[in-house]
């Protein structure tokens, strides 16, 4: 952990380190939060869960320590509320129909049922295969062009072709966005395959987490799945299952993507037929939001949010025998940066001309909902905030020489943060890997739109 503490963001903030910084005090200092934050007894910090809520009044405590005025709707605390929702699996069932003949499939091995979404019990319907199902009009790029989908099951290759931009890409494939389009295509429901080439887990992980619970905002306002019925991910591997009786397959698919060629769009031979049980709950969590007045009397009105997200996943099915899902690096580590920043901050006195709002936010595992909530409902003035810094997940695995920035090109900050990096003799990189959608894959994604 040695020399790990983030050197980077403390020249962003405008704060000089003394040179008689002792980084091996403050690595441990850091990674003293993550022990406390990822121990087998805060049993992964699942939204909603006691341990969260002890994890959030320890952010809390830690905030107040450091000086911090609360900032959330009660004290540091701004509470949300969230719909959960389960699967009852033995009791739900997906089935292919062609030309009269039932063909049921294996949930967990060929397909899993997704939970997001407005999902109704059960579900018939015609599908189409939509290439990657993407309309990107400031590419004048358009898959549902001249289909009539009314009625149907959109089934689709997540992705896109090279000539959009990946942020524009990862943006058009956000479930809100998709849906928008695809609901007014008066499609009802989708399937999505993964490219096993851009797939961060093998499916025989990716499929255990489909007992977890699933939820939404309870705030009807900020629900955009509004029709949705059905949700589908199909495993890439039986997705000729789906096609049979097309004179297309999945490997056919994957060799045109890969090449960058126009994907086909065609009528499925089958149409799907699905039941789906659920168990559904509600829980509150919270995010946690202290500030640190800035000190010109203009620009303490502009806000600098600084964030991390708290929840983990919680306890799930057993990997190698080990069932709590610790969370450390994601994200522990983003909270115990924004902990230190704001202690390092406290500590040396300084006087910062924007005020500086730091917000561990909660349910990003469900789907960046506390920052969803939070962008929706600051509670700061919205039209003053200036820039979001997000901190997830980056790997400490040694000191640090480059820092890779989403939205680098997009973002007016790209400067800034070029200069700042070069001071501190850190390499800024943009991403490497679009095709991964890391651009909307944490809370900043929320701050952007
Ligand atoms: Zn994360």
């Amino acid at each position: 952990m040695k020399n790990f503490m983030p050197r980077l963001l403390l020249p962003i903030l405008g704060v000089a380190l003394y040179a008689a910084t002792d980084f091996n005090a403050e690595g441990n200092r850091w990674w003293s939060h993550i022990q406390y934050l990822a121990n087998d007894d805060m049993k992964g910090r699942n939204t909603g869960s006691s341990e969260h809520l002890k994890a959030a009044r320890y952010v809390a405590g830690e905030f107040e320590r450091s000086g911090l005025k609360p900032a959330g709707t009660s004290g540091y605390f701004q509470p949300v509320k969230f719909d959960v929702k389960q699967i009852v699996e033995d009791q739900s069932s997906l089935a292919l129909v062609r030309s009269g003949k039932k063909q049921a499939l294996v949930l967990g091995d060929d397909a899993t049922l997704s939970l997001r979404g407005d999902i109704q019990d059960s579900t018939e319907a015609g599908a189409v295969f939509i290439g990657y199902g993407l309309q990107v009009p400031e590419k004048k790029y358009d898959d549902l062009a001249g289909l009539d989908l009314k009625g149907k099951i959109a089934v689709y290759l997540a992705g896109g072709p090279s000539s959009i931009p990946g942020p524009l890409k990862a943006h058009y494939q956000s479930a809100g966005e998709r849906w928008k389009y695809l609901k007014a295509a008066g499609v009802v429901g989708i399937a999505t395959i993964q490219n096993p080439k851009s797939m961060d887990i093998p499916w025989s992980r990716a499929r255990l987490a489909r007992f977890m619970p699933a939820m939404s905002l309870a705030d009807p306002s900020l629900d955009e799945t509004q029709g949705l019925r059905l949700s589908i991910t199909i495993n890439p591997e039986r997705a000729d299952k789906f096609f049979a009786g097309t004179g297309h397959t999945i490997s056919e698919i994957l060799a045109d993507a890969d090449g960058d060629k126009p994907l086909p769009h065609f009528a499925l031979a089958s149409s799907v037929v699905a039941h789906v049980q659920l168990k559904k709950s509600e829980v509150e969590s919270q995010n946690v939001a202290g500030m640190l007045p800035g000190s010109d009397p203009k620009l303490k009105n502009e806000y600098v949010v600084m964030t991390a997200h708290l929840d983990h996943v919680g306890v799930g099915e057993p990997i190698n025998g080990d069932s709590i899902y610790n969370g450390a690096m994601d994200d522990a580590s983003g909270v115990a940066s924004i902990l230190e920043i704001s202690r390092m901050l406290h500590e040396s006195n300084a006087r910062l001309k924007r005020s500086i709002v730091f917000v561990t936010v909660t349910a990003e595992e469900k789907g960046l909902l506390g920052s969803r909530y939070f962008a929706a409902h600051p509670t700061i003035n919205e039209k003053n905030i200036v820039a979001d810094i997000n901190l997830d997940m980056f790997l400490p695995l040694h000191s640090l020489h480059y820092i890779e920035v989403q939205g680098l090109a997009e973002s007016t900050l790209g400067d800034e943060i070029r200069a700042a990096a070069s001071e501190a003799g850190v390499e800024v990189q943009a991403d490497k890997e679009p095709q991964r959608n890391l651009f909307i894959r944490s809370d900043q994604y929320n701050f952007i739109r």
